[in-house]
């Protein structure tokens, strides 16, 4: 049985995207390039002013000298002639420098006179000036493959004219729930029904990341209904299904992904919760079956299905940061020698990270985590976890503003 970390290695080792497509910038925020961009022109294209002031020739103002005004140069205008020597010329920030001026005084540092303006001695030759390509030049690859598109990225694509980009496809990813005694939200409740949480949840969860989320309802318990929708939920990018991978009686999935031709990669993990978790490849589609408690759901889709599909939509880092927090309570240990997920609520003081236990940690309990704002990683070679001890923690979805307003 592989251990957490194995485990997350094997998905991501047999995972990988799934095609490109073309997308306007704006669409485009949050996804992965698939295409390195090279800049057509230099940036800036010209060389301009970096201030509102006075373009002249720095040698000119070696000492304190007054010089008569001659042109103004508004953004997007230009002086039309080159700059006579022994003048300067008003501009405005962003202007193109007129040819003969090396600098810009800024507009704070000279007095203005009846003769002209007195510029300061010691101005520094070349100063508030922005040469032609100093940000970028021309065939500079500026934003390579695999770079997370973000408002910086798309303002650097903008600034290129380049208003269509190659990205990766986000994975579509089919959800199949397995159960009897389930019903779907709204549905008639039966005293013995169980509402179908696992595949909002999960559902919800893939949104978050940016793949696409195809509902595919529940299996009932039989090889024949589960055989259906597996194959049904093979036409996706990806498979996910909860519950009836366990070693109940009526737990069918695993062996009808054999059936069908599946590889099973794993088929547990040395982790609590989530030990049943099975990954399969059929033919390139990759099958991850999470167990049904629903709080197992969510920590297996976290842990382990998550890394995969964002690799799936291009991304390079995959793994959240291990954060280490202090304990503010103890937390007692589900299971001696397995690695355990524990959820925790989590408070920032002082920029440091403190874990407080969110409740009963039974994964049939929802309310603690809907209370919890991270993972504990509790490892398997320790048993003892008190307040004031230090634990790594993973946070929980995209809340990491933690600082309360
Ligand atoms: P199983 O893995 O089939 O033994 O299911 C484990 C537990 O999770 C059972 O109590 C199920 O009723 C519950 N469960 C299974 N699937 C779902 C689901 N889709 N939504 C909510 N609870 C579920
Ligand atoms: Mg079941």
């Amino acid at each position: 049985m592989p251990l957490f970390e194995e485990a997350r290695a094997i998905v991501l080792n047999h995972v990988s995207t799934v095609g490109i497509e073309r997308l306007s910038i704006l669409e485009a925020v949050g996804r992965i390039l698939a295409e390195d961009v090279t800049a057509p022109w230099d940036l800036p294209r010209v060389t301009n002013s970096a201030m509102d002031g006075y373009a002249l020739r720095a040698m000119d103002c070696a000492q304190q000298a007054t010089l008569p005004i001659e042109g103004f140069i508004p953004a997007g205008g230009s002086l039309g002639t080159s700059l006579k020597p022994g003048t300067a010329a008003k501009i405005m920030t962003g202007a193109p420098m007129p040819e003969g001026a090396d600098t810009v005084v800024p507009v704070e540092d000279v007095t203005e006179t009846e003769d002209g303006v007195c510029f300061p001695a010691g101005v520094k030759a070349g100063a508030h000036v922005r040469l032609r390509g100093e940000d970028v030049q021309a065939g500079e690859c500026v934003i390579s493959r695999g770079t997370l598109l973000r408002p910086a990225e798309i303002g650097m694509l903008a600034s290129f004219g380049k208003i269509f980009v190659s990205v990766y496809r986000p994975p579509r990813v089919a959800i199949l729930a397995t159960g009897d005694e389930l019903v779907e939200p709204g549905e008639c409740l039966a005293e013995d029904r169980i509402i179908n949480s696992n595949t909002l949840t999960l559902a919800a969860a893939i949104k978050e990341l940016g793949a696409q989320p195809t509902l595919l309802g529940i299996a009932r318990d039989t090889p024949e209904c589960t055989r259906e929708k597996v194959l049904e939920g093979l036409k996706a990018d990806v498979l996910i299904t909860s519950a009836g991978v366990s070693a109940g009686d009526r737990d069918f999935v695993r062996s009808v992904l054999e059936e069908l031709g599946a590889e099973t990669l794993f088929c547990r993990v040395d982790i609590k919760p989530g030990r049943p978790t099975t990954f399969a490849l059929h033919g390139q589609t990759p099958v991850f079956c999470l167990p049904g408690n629903p709080v197992s759901t969510m920590v297996t889709f976290e842990e382990l299905a998550r890394p995969a599909l964002l690799k799936m939509m291009g991304h390079h880092r995959v793994i959240k940061p291990l954060i280490e927090a202090t304990l503010l309570t103890d937390l007692t240990k589900k299971r001696l020698g397995v690695l355990n997920f524990q959820r925790v609520s989590i408070e920032v003081r002082d920029g440091r990270y403190l874990a407080r236990c969110s409740g009963d940690q039974n994964t049939g309990i929802l309310k603690t985590m809907v209370q919890a704002d991270a993972l504990a990683l509790l490892p398997e070679d320790l048993d003892s976890f008190k307040a004031g001890d230090k634990v790594y923690i993973h946070l929980l979805g995209g809340n990491v503003d933690m600082i309360p307003c």
